[in-house]
């Protein structure tokens, strides 16, 4: 199955991606993760990337279009994928069916919260600098303080994780990547679900959706 995760920063995308990926066995692909991967790794892209990620402004589109296309292209997204993050704006989601053709994704899953929320959640998150990992200090904190649980690296706060950035990184996404709404609605792939409701709650309605869907 070919599924796009959609919603505000915040929303809870990456920790619904992470476990949709294991319950059906398809990957998880995060362009901040990627490109997160190559600013650590002090690559051409990635020092292209971080200006753009420090101020919470998009990454131009033929950049992240060409991660995509690269990562598609692997074997282990035969039996599908799940793109986190990705498209944000409605060129990329252009590219990204033109670059699938005839194969186009299943469903959109769009995750919707309120601005209260999400900066309540972006503001105590905090992500395992090793494995990516997602925390949050007052839900579900390390048990061993700013240690991950899972490798036992360094949790740290993302830069674009404080409130100034927050308030962009929204600004943004109102402004770019909203009219994907209407756009997926258009095509009659868009399934909302309420993203106030507990990480369980989420993981079991989109499994319904999917469920449903297969
Ligand atoms: P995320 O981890 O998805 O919140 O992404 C972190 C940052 O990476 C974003 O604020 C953007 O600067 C950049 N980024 C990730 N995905 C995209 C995308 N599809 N298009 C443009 N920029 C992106």
């Amino acid at each position: 199955m070919r599924i796009i995760l959609l919603g505000a920063p915040g929303s809870g995308k990456g920790t619904q991606a992470e476990l949709m990926g294991k319950d059906f066995r398809i990957p998880q692909i995060s362009t901040g993760d990627i490109l997160r991967e190559n600013v650590k790794n002090q690559t051409d892209l990635g020092k292209r990337a971080k200006n753009f990620m420090d101020k919470g402004e998009l990454v131009p589109d033929e950049v992240v279009i060409n991660i995509i296309k690269d990562r598609l292209l692997k074997e282990d997204t035969q039996q599908g994928y799940i793109l986190d993050g990705f498209p944000r704006t409605v060129q990329q989601a252009e590219a990204l069916a033109e670059a699938m053709k005839p194969k186009q994704i299943d469903v959109v899953i769009y995750i919707k919260v309120s601005d209260e929320i999400i900066i309540e959640r972006l503001t105590l998150r905090r992500v395992c600098k090793d494995c990516g990992t997602i925390y949050h200090l007052k839900n579900n904190p390390p048990n061993k303080e700013g240690l991950c649980d899972k490798c036992g690296g360094v949790v740290y706060q993302r830069e674009d994780d404080k409130l100034t950035t927050i308030k962009n990184r929204l600004s943004v996404y109102n402004k770019q990547t909203e009219p994907l709404i209407d756009y997926y609605k258009g095509r009659n792939l868009l399934k909302e679900i309420d993203g106030s409701q507990s990480v369980s709650q989420m993981n079991q309605e989109i499994k319904n959706i999917l469920n449903r869907i297969k």
